[in-house]
């Protein structure tokens, strides 16, 4: 079928119906008890149970304004075919809202974009598309609503700034990730390359390579799929520039950047260290401020036990549990429901792929303190929810 050659609508700025949207926002998503526990210096206390919750914690300003603008274009318009391109955010209970509502996603089986013409509105996620993807949706002329980030869009303007410079981007993220892929696609736009690292131990084997060490067919066989297409490691780490995915653990973004700085220095000496390595810090705020509020908290006595809510796809929940795994019991769980009694949790171990049941995971009697805090991606209402569960089981 020929292609309507209409050109795509694209909303980035809303739709004009915050005000009419705000109810039913507040109804799926807000807590009363979370206000109160809030206000009550972030602690909620009842029989031999203590809770605290981190001074950060739920929703980040990208993920409020996404749902927020979906709500809105359910709103704007009532008839026409509405889908996601996925999950909008990586947390499944606003996701079956928003499938509640009727929204589609384009990620489901039998789903195509190929599909979609000028009558149906797509929403981008907070963590943005690739390139070739909004191309293609710009092709079949949709009403776009776009509401990716600014901090993401923070890290495409730096990856676009390697790639006019002439510096691979080296972007330390998940490669399966959506917000990385995006961001790698950037990169690839404006003519540059790009080497995706996951953490230390991958960063090491690049700055092997950088020193001269390391074997070519052995970097390519374990960065083939992250890099770009047709990637040299002698020619392409000549210059890099760091770039984070925005929910990476800071501190191990802040080592990696220093790993790559030394390993050029070495290879090129510290007066020509500005011709081959750049870096900036895209970690976004709402991430560093989430991470910095537990890290407080288990600096200032740690709880007896730490519970994180949030998708267990969502990077930033996994790396605030993999802060609190450090210090104190941590259960990653992704709703309240994985609460299952007073002797049984089901929760994602950090490090761990899959989900598995606990007994014993709360102590039966006795005064017991317990740390709690939330995935940006994740509403009040499921933390209320938990908290309510949890006097529940300790009534
Ligand atoms: S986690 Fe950060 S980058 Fe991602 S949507 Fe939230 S504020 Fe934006």
């Amino acid at each position: 079928m020929p292609v309507d050659r209409v050109t795509s609508v694209i909303f980035r700025k809303g739709l004009d119906l915050k005000h009419a949207v705000a109810g039913m926002l507040a109804e799926s998503y807000h807590s009363d008890l979370v206000d109160r526990i809030k206000a009550d210096d972030f602690t909620y206390r009842s029989g031999r149970l203590t809770v605290r919750l981190a001074r950060e914690f739920g929703f980040c300003y990208g993920v409020d304004r996404a749902v927020d603008y979906a709500y809105q274009t359910r709103k704007r318009f009532p008839d026409r075919p509405v889908f996601l391109t996925g999950e909008i955010i990586h947390n499944p209970h606003v996701n079956d809202q928003l499938r509640a509502m009727g929204i589609g996603f384009l990620s489901d089986p039998g789903e195509s974009i190929e599909r979609l013409g000028k009558d149906d509105v797509v929403i981008l996620p907070a963590f943005g598309v690739t390139v070739a993807m909004l191309q293609q949706l710009e092709r079949r002329g949709c009403t776009l609503i776009d509401t990716t980030c600014g901090s993401v869009l923070n890290v495409w303007k730096n990856v676009r700034r390697y790639a006019e410079g002439g510096f691979t981007a080296v972007i330390h993220g998940k490669v399966w990730h959506e917000e990385t892929q995006a961001t790698a696609s950037h990169a690839v736009t404006y003519g540059g390359r790009y080497v995706v690292v996951l953490d230390d131990r991958e960063t090491g084997m690049v700055c092997d390579y950088i020193r001269g060490g390391g074997e070519r067919e052995a970097f390519l066989a374990r960065f083939g799929k992250a890099a770009s297409a047709g990637f040299d490691p002698d020619r392409d780490l000549g210059r890099i520039g760091l770039a984070n995915q925005t929910t990476m653990l800071m501190s191990e973004s802040l080592a990696i950047g220093e790993m790559l700085k030394a390993a050029m220095m070495d290879r090129y000496g510290e007066a020509a260290l500005a011709e081959h390595f750049q870096a900036f810090d895209t970690i976004c705020s709402a991430t560093q401020d989430r991470q910095d509020a537990v890290v407080a908290m288990l600096a200032d006595a740690p709880p007896d036990l730490m519970i994180v809510i949030g998708g267990y796809n969502s990077s930033n929940t996994y790396n605030l549990a993999r802060i609190c795994a450090q210090r104190c019991p941590t259960f990653h769980i992704a709703d309240p429901n994985c609460l299952v009694s007073a002797a049984t949790i089901r929760y994602r171990p950090v490090g761990a792929k899959e989900e598995t049941l606990t007994e014993g995971w709360l102590s039966p009697a006795g005064p017991i303190t317990v740390g709690l805090t939330s995935g940006a991606s994740t509403p009040d209402n499921l933390v209320g929810a938990a908290v309510e569960r949890l006097a529940g089981f300790c009534a």
